[in-house]
């Protein structure tokens, strides 16, 4: 049989920290099984006292269930304060986002409206606008001959 295990070896034997070879010896060999039992019965005893020691301590029945709600209660609110602060300025980039969407669509819509107006104007003019102030001097003409006549009559 190969050597047994070296006592630095054996704490991790107890919780399961070891080779396959460590373990397969572990089985075999009476002296190193015993030395591993007899240090997980000490671990136990250590566990129960430190137990023990804890519910004398601090009893069960005063750790009422109203303590043990409130925290989680807290974590939550916590939390949902924390999403809520850092919803806050998403939502306001979001607005305003939108906000200047609809300046822009109202900025091209007035765009579009004069450039409609200009079209019109040029559609529905009946001479070039380069004849434009010869009418306006015509009909001027037209019109103060037409008032000296009203005067005469
Ligand atoms: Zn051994």
């Amino acid at each position: 049989m190969n050597k047994h295990i070296s006592p630095d070896r054996m704490p991790g034997l107890t919780i399961g920290d070891c080779s396959s070879e460590e373990l397969q010896h572990c089985q075999e060999c009476p002296e190193c099984h015993a030395e591993v039992a007899r240090l997980q019965d000490t671990l136990k005893l250590f566990r129960d006292s430190v137990r023990h020691w804890a519910d004398r301590q601090c009893p069960p029945e005063i750790l009422r269930p109203e303590v043990r709600r409130v925290a989680p209660l807290r974590w939550i609110l916590a939390a949902a304060g924390l999403l809520l602060a850092a919803a806050i300025p998403v939502y306001q980039s979001a607005i305003e986002r939108q906000r200047e969407a609809q300046a822009t669509q109202a900025a091209e819509t007035v765009e579009d409206e004069l450039l409609f107006e200009k079209i019109e104007m040029h559609l529905s003019r009946s001479v070039p606008a380069s004849i434009e102030p010869f009418m306006e001097l015509i009909s001027a003409e037209i019109y103060s001959t037409s008032d000296s006549e009203g005067e005469i009559q």
